[in-house]
């Protein structure tokens, strides 16, 4: 190979210009960047709103490399087709990307590393994604974690690679190969309306993710700890949409939590805990890819869980199961692509407690429904929830939505920006929702508001009897 052969940098969900390792190997090296995405097996199937979001993160991070004399390629087809031929295309001798943990995607890169170098080319995967590494993490007995908070005192003194600073050039190749127009991929058409609805909520591209992360630490941090379980103060961070996306990397997040704490903020240490929730399922996605489709305790596949999509399934999707607060949280995720976490705890609870429906059918629904659609924090909330997961919440925790709304939605506030029936004058959140639901449901703000599809102690009864029948 020439000494300036170029190198192709497959970008996959880590569009950022800083902290990103792949990329700054590639910039080192001096010789042609071909950045690319493609349209692969593992893209091709993310749901409706992530695969509208991805198209949003494309574009803006396209533009982004523009701005320092570079391009994203697009293609589609299988990767390790695709890449081979464009490796060819171009004379590269090397392609780098950065490393994921899913199972879908290790055995996609798995097979993509090995054609590569069977074909002479230099392939690398670089760290990125996470802070910690899944298998540099162990505890001293047995070769992962389990549990949470050994996990966190396992990592919480360890170093974590420096942020490095954005790269303000890539070299051009003599000549680009083509790409694919991004508005031919169509990656909106599921969301239909929806798409339109999604636009006005979502924060895209790396600028807008540490604007986020600054204000949250200028406004937020200090209180986050007593406020970040009120579901409509805004209290949290709302990164992972981002984070999802590799717009902003985990460390930028750990390095300014980490000045908060030192600066004295109180909920700094709280915020870093809940950073490595996220390591922490991804540690158990590596180590038990199970996680993703199984229940992650055995003893669980016995148990009577539904897993019909019928009508009551079909009610709580739509935001319509005639519980408050598990329907505004339902229409949060549909209006904005995402949920605060309380939310998705309680109408997780519901799902599977009250209605006793598997949790692999609401996993499948916030993978079709959330921006920040992450199979990690997704697999590993679910199963969490349903009580099936590592170091999860006890079958006999059900959550009550009327108490929670008590404690955490008093003044109704959040309630009544989701749920149009229940107020005279709707909020732009709850109508925003007729905007962006399917017109085949057939719902206006009109509506009656429905009873509900479990009454909450018929519900909790029923599901703490078959859990200890289990
Ligand atoms: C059933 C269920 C499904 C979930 N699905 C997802 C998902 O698809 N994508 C996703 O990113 N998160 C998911 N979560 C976790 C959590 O709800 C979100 O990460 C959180 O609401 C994001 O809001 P934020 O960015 O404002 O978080 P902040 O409170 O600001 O926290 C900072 C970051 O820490 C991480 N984090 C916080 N809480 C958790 C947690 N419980 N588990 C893992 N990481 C966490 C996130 O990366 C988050 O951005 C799920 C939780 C449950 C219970």
């Amino acid at each position: 190979m020439p000494e300036n052969a170029p190198i192709l940098l497959w970008m996959r969900r880590d569009f950022r210009l800083a902290d990103h390792p792949a990329l700054a190997k590639a910039a080192a090296l001096g010789r042609p960047v071909v950045p690319v995405f493609v349209l692969d097996e593992v893209a091709e199937t993310y749901g409706a709103a992530p695969k509208w979001r991805l198209e949003a993160a494309i574009r803006h991070f396209a533009a982004e490399l523009e701005k320092i004399g570079s391009r994203l390629i697009l293609r589609r087809g299988g990767a390790q087709e695709v890449l081979l031929a464009l490796a060819a295309e171009i004379g590269a001798s090397q392609v780098l990307w950065t490393r994921a943990y899913d199972p879908d995607a290790i055995a996609r890169d798995t097979r993509v590393k090995a054609a590569l170098k069977q074909a002479g080319y230099a392939a690398e995967s670089l760290p990125g994604h996470l802070m910690f590494e899944p298998w540099d993490v162990a505890p001293k007995q047995g070769n992962y974690f389990k549990v949470y908070s050994a996990f966190w005192r396992a990592v919480k003194e360890r170093p974590v690679a420096d942020l490095s600073a954005k790269a303000t050039q890539l070299t051009a190749p003599k000549q680009w190969p083509h790409s694919d127009d991004l508005a031919g991929w169509q990656l909106s058409r599921a969301m239909n309306q929806g798409a339109a609805v999604l636009a006005k909520y979502a924060v895209v591209g790396e600028a807008a993710a540490q604007a986020r992360l600054d204000q949250f630490i200028d406004t937020a941090i200090d209180t986050y700890k007593e406020a970040r379980d009120f579901p409509d103060r805004p209290a949290t961070s709302g990164l992972s949409e981002n984070l999802a996306w590799g717009e902003i990397s985990p460390a930028r997040l750990w390095f300014a939590g980490q000045r908060a704490l030192e600066a004295g903020a109180k909920g700094a240490e709280h915020f870093l805990k809940e950073v490595v929730w996220r390591e922490f399922a991804y540690h158990l996605v590596y180590h038990t890819p199970r996680i993703t489709s199984q229940n992650w305790r055995g003893e669980w596949d016995g148990f009577g869980w539904s897993e019909a999509e019928d009508a009551a399934v079909r009610r709580w999707q739509q935001g319509r199961t005639g519980v408050p607060l598990v329907d505004a949280a339902m229409r949060e995720m549909y209006v904005t692509g995402t949920m605060h976490n309380r939310g998705r705890m309680i109408v997780a609870s519901y799902l599977t407690k009250h209605m006793l429906t598997h949790w692999r059918i609401g996993q499948k629904w916030f993978e079709d429904c959330l921006i920040d659609w992450d199979p990690a924090a997704n697999a590993m909330g679910w199963q969490w929830v349903a009580g099936s997961g590592p170091d999860a919440a006890p079958y006999f925790r059900v959550f009550n939505p009327q108490l929670q709304a008590k404690k955490f939605d008093a003044d109704s506030r959040y309630v009544s920006r989701f749920v149009a029936e229940l107020v005279d004058t709707p909020a732009r959140e709850a109508l925003d929702f007729y905007a962006a639901c399917p017109r085949s449901w057939g719902l206006t703000p009109k509506d009656d508001y429905p009873d509900p599809v479990v009454g909450i102690d018929e519900g909790r009864k029923r599901a703490l009897a078959a859990y200890e029948n289990r």
